[in-house]
């Protein structure tokens, strides 16, 4: 396991250790997975009615518009739900971990599945604030949240 570094160019830290699969990148989700590139968590905003949607689909489901684009948020968020991983799923993934539910503060049921890193496992509760950082794997920027130093 080697920790990975801190990320000069987003000004992220990367305490997290694991050596994560590179998720597909496709044109529905390529830029979800590389925004993070500049420390920013962009999701598509729905330009008709003002939501945002996750997983990117190419029509709002609140309003079935078709004017989206990409948006940046401001990366905060509360731990929804979570749990601790304890299989090894993945090579290079060592147990356990925490994968969690976070909810984005900028709109009520907009949640992202991820995991939780810089964190004693004991130390997770819901509604617990937290903050994006990045993870990369190959062009993915992937988004973790670590919580909210006090
Ligand atoms: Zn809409």
């Amino acid at each position: 396991m080697q920790p990975t570094d801190h990320d000069e160019a987003t000004g992220t830290r990367h305490r997290e250790s694991h050596e994560r699969a590179e998720p597909p990148i496709t044109e529905r989700t390529g830029q979800f997975w590389t925004s993070g590139a500049d420390g920013v968590l962009r999701l598509l905003h729905c330009r008709s009615c003002g939501r945002y949607q996750h997983p990117p689909r190419p029509v709002c489901p609140s309003c079935r518009g078709r004017d989206l684009g990409w948006e940046d948020l401001s990366g905060r968020g509360t731990v929804w739900s979570w749990t601790v991983n304890r299989y090894q799923w993945q090579p290079g993934m060592e147990p356990p971990y925490l994968i969690a539910e976070v909810e984005l503060v900028e709109q009520e049921g907009l949640r992202l599945l991820t995991n939780i890193v810089d964190c004693e496992l004991d130390a997770v509760r819901i509604g617990l604030p937290v903050e994006v950082c990045f993870v990369r794997s190959g062009a993915a920027h992937i988004p973790v949240f670590r919580p909210v130093s006090p």
